[in-house]
């Protein structure tokens, strides 16, 4: 008779699989007093410039309307250890009972942690489809300058999330391409960090992932060219929603490997600051591919870049540090990046094989190097080219 395997006594970590409310739809924000209020009477609404500016003007008579005292803090200069400090003071003295993030990232990640920190609920309301950050359960924290420091993982997703397209239309095109970038490399790392889990939870994260990618790949270049049309509407749920789901579902095991990891290296290059972090990420997928062609002799790897570079183009991606802004940037800075990605615990090391800062240097130089593959990138829609497995591929 088979018998249960006995209670192990180590920690269990428990999943943070998704926010406890989403709303989205043309104008969400108009119709979201009820469920802002569940969540208390008195927020603390965090953004930057942009996004404070767009969403104060909807948001505000809702907020009097349901009997609520508000009042807006700026998260600027980054998601920064001293901005933290002020927002929690900020909150102290407002005396708030729940926090509202809106932004693209940051100024989310900023919030969620605030609330984390102080124990309070909190509402999403992102500005624009750069990331998944209104989603997940994690925020990022840099320097005051911009540099990636750490991330933090937090008690669980947001209260509630609004999605108001009226609202992520006000972005810039960039913001969303970016967005872009930031979910397809859920594929590109996931399949190389849990593909070969036969964990029921896990399979299906990495399976979305992959749904992820083909839509995106269908639907982006269109979606772009129409914004506010019903494929731009699609994407902007991929890259915010579905992107989180992903996250959610895979928790920590399905972990980022090089693509993030370059972003984070890249981050302490001064010259990176103007760039998004779906466009690091986006270069540093093609770093990824780079580094399994060169140091594996994977095959399918060049094919993956090849159907990438083409996809870029179409959607506007950087495909080289040039487009990124970094053309000019010193070999001492292209070091720092590359010893920063391969330092002692970061996320590259989930990569099948040892990498060096010298290879990632080399990779991320070589991004546009020939793809040495049949599938020509120009050879056919983007939907024909092979499926990238991330699964080993033997040297020819
Ligand atoms: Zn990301």
């Amino acid at each position: 008779m088979p018998t249960a395997p006995i209670a192990v006594t180590v920690p269990i970590p428990a999943l943070t699989i998704a926010p406890a409310r989403v709303t989205r739809g043309w104008g969400a924000i108009a119709q979201a007093g009820a469920e802002l209020a569940r969540l208390g009477k008195r927020p603390l609404i965090i953004g930057g410039d942009r996004s404070l500016a767009a969403l104060l003007p909807p948001l505000q008579p809702i907020l009097e309307q349901i009997g609520a005292k508000s009042t807006a803090a700026n998260y600027l200069p980054d998601c920064c250890e001293s901005s933290l400090e002020r927002l929690r003071v900020a909150a102290k003295s407002h005396r708030a009972d729940y926090m509202i993030g809106t932004g693209g990232g940051k100024a989310l990640d900023a919030a969620k942690l605030v609330a984390h920190q102080l124990k309070i609920p909190i509402a999403t309301i992102p500005s624009s489809g750069a990331t998944c950050a209104a989603w997940t359960a994690l925020s990022n924290v840099y320097s005051e300058s911009g540099a990636f420091l750490y991330d933090v993982t937090l008690d669980r997703c947001p209260d509630l999330l609004i999605l108001d397209y009226q609202l992520v239309l006000t972005a810039p095109t960039r913001t969303l391409v970016a967005g872009i970038g930031d979910a397809i490399a859920k594929w590109y790392e996931a399949a190389i960090s849990s593909g070969r889990s036969e964990q029921t939870t896990i399979v299906a994260a990495v399976q979305s992932a992959r749904v992820l990618r083909d839509l995106l790949l269908q639907k982006s270049a269109e979606a772009i060219a129409q914004p506010g049309g019903p494929l731009w509407q699609e994407v902007v749920d991929a890259s915010v929603l579905m992107a989180g789901v992903i996250g959610g579902l895979g928790g920590a095991q399905c972990r980022t490997v090089a693509a993030h990891a370059i972003h984070n290296g890249l981050t302490h290059i001064s010259a990176s600051h103007g760039t998004l972090h779906g466009e690091k990420v986006a270069l540093g997928i093609l770093a990824q591919l780079r580094l399994e062609e060169m140091i594996q002799g994977s095959q399918l790897a060049a094919a993956a870049r090849a159907q990438l570079l083409s996809f870029y183009e179409a959607i506007g991606l950087p495909r080289c540090l040039e487009d990124l802004g970094l053309g000019q940037m010193t070999l001492q800075d292209l070091k720092q990046a590359a010893e920063l990605a391969c330092h002692e615990r970061s996320d590259i090391h989930h990569l099948p094989f040892p990498v060096s800062a010298d290879q990632v240097m080399a990779a991320l130089v070589s991004t546009l190097a020939p793809c040495r593959s049949s599938f020509s990138p120009d050879g056919g829609p983007i939907a024909a080219a092979p499926i990238y497995t991330g699964e080993e591929v033997t040297q020819p």
